[in-house]
């Protein structure tokens, strides 16, 4: 078992066993959890049976003799805690994740699925995380042919998002509606010349709030595309108004929405749209409130948290 799936494990034994306990004590978990989790070594031998959840509680219960149960459970807690401060969670959303954790395995469960994707799904590339030096996808794959636009033929995307558009493409068509791809995968180099232009012809404050430097930009991960006019008035057109109410079905996630300009660095950008799939966007929906920023924060913290966790399990 590699570290990363080790620590997944061990923390998904941790926090289950601490739900475990919680309930059968009939206590307030979130009133009880970091005082008394550290009592509770396992679960119940009795759990599997032939129903789904008797699979899920006997996979939970193998998880939890595979992690020794020598883990105080309120240690997870404890550390959930800090990887939601950390990725700087608004209040009102880090209590739902916990008190969702406290009652059902299935954010954990959910999250360990997202993770078992292509890490450059949820990759954080934002103003401060830069991708990999100068790195450049392996995949990528000339867009058009399709049922989509395309503003100019050299644009490219990885295989994968580059299949999702045209599925999205497809089904808009079905509507009337015809998407533009204007932009999509742009090499390191190329991103130079893009924020020396932006800088040259608006100034670096300007170009701060709507281009990023180069191995900071979304774009060069080859999953994020940005649709027809790329000014604010995209957002006024049919397409504009079909993405924004189907793009997240497909798996694409408007990046800088509007009014996150201080969490996101950007100014809204209702063209700008990341392809992260459709389980890590549907995990964005329903557990931070659709803020692909707040998702991949967090999945930055939990990831360098279980780092460490499984470096010193090591
Ligand atoms: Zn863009």
């Amino acid at each position: 078992m590699g570290n990363f799936t080790k620590g997944a494990f061990f923390l998904l034994a941790a926090v289950l066993v601490s739900c475990g306990a919680e309930s059968q004590r009939g206590v307030s978990p979130r009133d009880s959890a970091v005082q008394d989790a550290g009592e509770e070594t396992g679960v119940s031998e009795d759990a599997a049976s032939e129903s789904p959840e008797g699979d899920l509680e006997d996979a939970i219960a193998r998880l939890s003799r595979a992690a020794d149960g020598t883990q105080p459970a309120g240690d997870f807690w404890n550390r959930l805690r800090l990887i939601l401060e950390k990725a700087e969670i608004p209040e009102d959303i880090s209590r739902n994740i916990l008190s969702t954790v406290m009652e059902s395995p299935s954010f954990i469960l959910d999250l360990l699925f997202c993770l078992e994707g292509d890490p450059f799904l949820y990759a954080l590339v934002d103003k401060q995380h830069a991708l990999p030096d100068r790195y450049e996808p392996s995949d990528l794959v000339p867009l058009g042919g399709g049922s989509y636009r395309v503003s100019r033929d050299d644009l490219r995307l990885r295989e994968a998002a580059a299949l999702s558009l045209e599925e999205m493409a497809a089904a808009a068509k079905k509507e009337g509606v015809i998407i533009t791809v204007s932009s999509a995968y742009r090499s390191f180099d190329y991103q130079v010349e893009v924020y020396e232009r932006n800088v040259r012809e608006m100034g670096k404050a300007a170009a701060d709030r709507e281009s990023a430097r180069p191995g900071f930009s979304q774009h060069q991960t080859g999953l994020t595309a940005d649709f027809g006019s790329i000014t604010d008035a995209f957002a006024e057109t049919e397409a504009g108004r079909w993405m924004a109410a189907n793009a997240g079905r497909f798996g694409w996630s408007l990046s800088f929405p509007q009014g996150y300009e201080d969490v996101t660095g950007y100014r809204w950008e209702s063209w700008h749209f990341r392809y992260t799939g459709k389980e890590l966007n549907a995990f964005i929906d329903a557990y931070f409130g659709g803020i692909q920023q707040y998702a991949l924060r967090f999945i930055h913290e939990w990831k360098t948290a279980e780092q460490t966790a499984s470096s010193v399990q090591e």
